[in-house]
């Protein structure tokens, strides 16, 4: 396999930049271009062992660099590793990547170094899927997840559930084979309850997938609610600070302001709209027709009433916009006298919660409420948790499988057809963790990364 090599650090300037080479060739290109301050090669040195020098292209001097060698298969990538961390600066990472191209390496391409780690056994596919879910973490929670993924726990999961399943194969496959042999009896009772388990635990990874999704990737979220009601004090009360302009005069927010939000263990991406007031302004009209969209596409509804006030016609107006989505009914200002009738709120919300967002008041109340209506309370980052579409499209794949195996399996047939049923699982399985995954798939994951991953 080449030696390839790439900058791996961010393509700004910054006090570091490394230019990663890795392969076969590594250290002799490495040496080619690197002069030790104490004269010794980097041929010489053992795996994690660094030294101090000048990078040099054709004897002219690029910068000053500290070689750190990996040695096979005790690196990221499986082979032998040579990391030049340089000055961070656009032109001299440059330089030194384009030096060591010319003295035998070649360019990496997107996600080359993390797919040869797959290749050398350095990883699963699902711990590979997760390096590049960490790069692009946006929350903690996001992160959180990633990390799990990246220490195994999906891929232990898998690997026991295919496990089990290829034990029972290989058991039937014996028992058809030579059923005259003492071979351990095998019930259909203890067969069928084997499967359940294994459909049992596919059935639960897929289940959390979506809450999993509202975990790492956080949910849309519109704040809506007719002028004056308290939607930019409740933004600002969520996100920390002054961000979407508060006033008293009705209407003036008049654009939508986007801000992500950790509320509990959820993300909120939160849009603070104009009012829902009908209005000749057509500066404010083109906000209002937005808060409508942006309340069809929001797939969670903070609806805010202000309890001071009777309710009227725009709060009418905001039931309708809520029937059918997950909303809360968040009633603001319970810090003054209290003027709404807060049965029609019942009668049209199944959530609702009390809060002054002026005095800070309510917010466990609606982070709970919240929590609850997106199935995310208690839910547990650090449980084994698919990560994609393509792991969700194997796990599902799997998890039909074994059904089909647990209904041949009560309709009679033969152990032999029940088996086709648990090899096809097996696969869809090993697909999954890259086991028996096809170049293709391959190198489709590993094209999405960055270059220098
Ligand atoms: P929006 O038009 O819905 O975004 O409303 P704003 O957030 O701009 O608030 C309108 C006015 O109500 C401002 O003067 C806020 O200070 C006031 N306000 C907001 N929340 C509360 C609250 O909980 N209690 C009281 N007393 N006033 C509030």
């Amino acid at each position: 396999m080449s030696t390839i090599a790439a900058i791996s650090t961010g393509q700004a300037a910054g006090g570091i930049g490394i230019v990663r080479i890795s392969g076969e060739n590594a250290v002799s290109v490495a040496d080619r271009i690197f002069e030790s301050v104490s004269g010794i090669k980097l041929e010489k040195l053992k795996g994690y062992r660094a030294a101090f020098g000048k990078v040099k292209d054709d004897g002219k001097y690029l910068d000053e660099a500290v070689a750190l060698v990996f040695r096979a298969p005790k690196s990221y990538t499986g082979e032998d590793v040579v990391e030049l961390s340089c000055h961070g600066g656009l032109l001299v990472t440059k330089q030194v990547l384009r030096a060591a191209l010319k003295n035998g390496a070649v360019p990496a391409e997107p996600g080359e170094f993390t797919k040869r780690a797959f290749l050398n056994g350095k990883m699963d596919l699902t711990e590979a899927e997760s390096v590049m879910n960490i790069i692009c973490a946006k929350s903690e929670q996001a992160k959180s997840a990633a990390l799990t993924a990246l220490e195994g726990t999906l891929y232990k999961r898998i690997s026991e559930i295919s496990g089990s399943l290829k034990g029972i194969a290989a058991q039937m496959a014996a028992w058809v084979d030579y059923p005259d042999d003492e071979i351990e009896d095998l019930s259909d009772e203890r067969l069928l309850s084997s499967l359940e388990n294994s459909l049992d635990g596919l059935r639960r990874l897929i289940s959390d997938f979506d809450t999993g999704r509202i975990i790492t990737e956080g949910v849309e979220t519109a704040i809506i609610g007719r002028p004056n009601v308290g939607k930019s004090t409740l933004m600002n009360m969520l996100t920390g600070y002054e961000k979407s302009i508060v006033t008293s005069v009705a209407g003036t927010t008049r654009d939508i302001v986007e801000e992500s939000v950790t509320l509990g263990n959820t993300v909120l991406h939160l849009a603070d709209t104009a009012g829902l007031r009908e209005t000749e302004d057509t500066v404010e009209k083109i906000g209002v027709d937005r808060t409508r969209k942006k309340s069809e596409r929001a797939s969670l509804i903070l609806a805010v009433f202000d309890a001071s006030e009777e309710l009227n016609d725009e709060d009418e107006k905001i039931f309708d916009l809520c029937h059918d989505k997950l909303s809360v009914a968040v009633i603001n200002k319970t810090d003054l006298e209290q003027r709404i009738d807060t049965k029609i709120i019942d009668k049209n919300f199944k959530n609702v919660v009390y809060i002054s967002a002026k005095e800070q008041n309510g917010l466990e109340m609606l982070e709970k409420t919240v929590e609850k209506l997106l199935g995310t309370e208690g839910f547990d980052t650090s449980a084994p948790m698919l990560m994609n579409e393509r792991q969700l499209i194997c796990c599902s794949a799997a998890a039909d499988s074994v059904e089909e195996a647990i209904t041949a399996l009560k309709s009679g047939m033969t152990r032999d057809a029940v088996n086709v049923s648990i090899d096809s699982a097996v696969e869809s399985l090993d697909t999954l963790t890259g086991e028996r995954a096809t170049e293709s798939v391959v190198n489709e994951i590993f094209s999405r990364f960055c270059v220098g991953k």
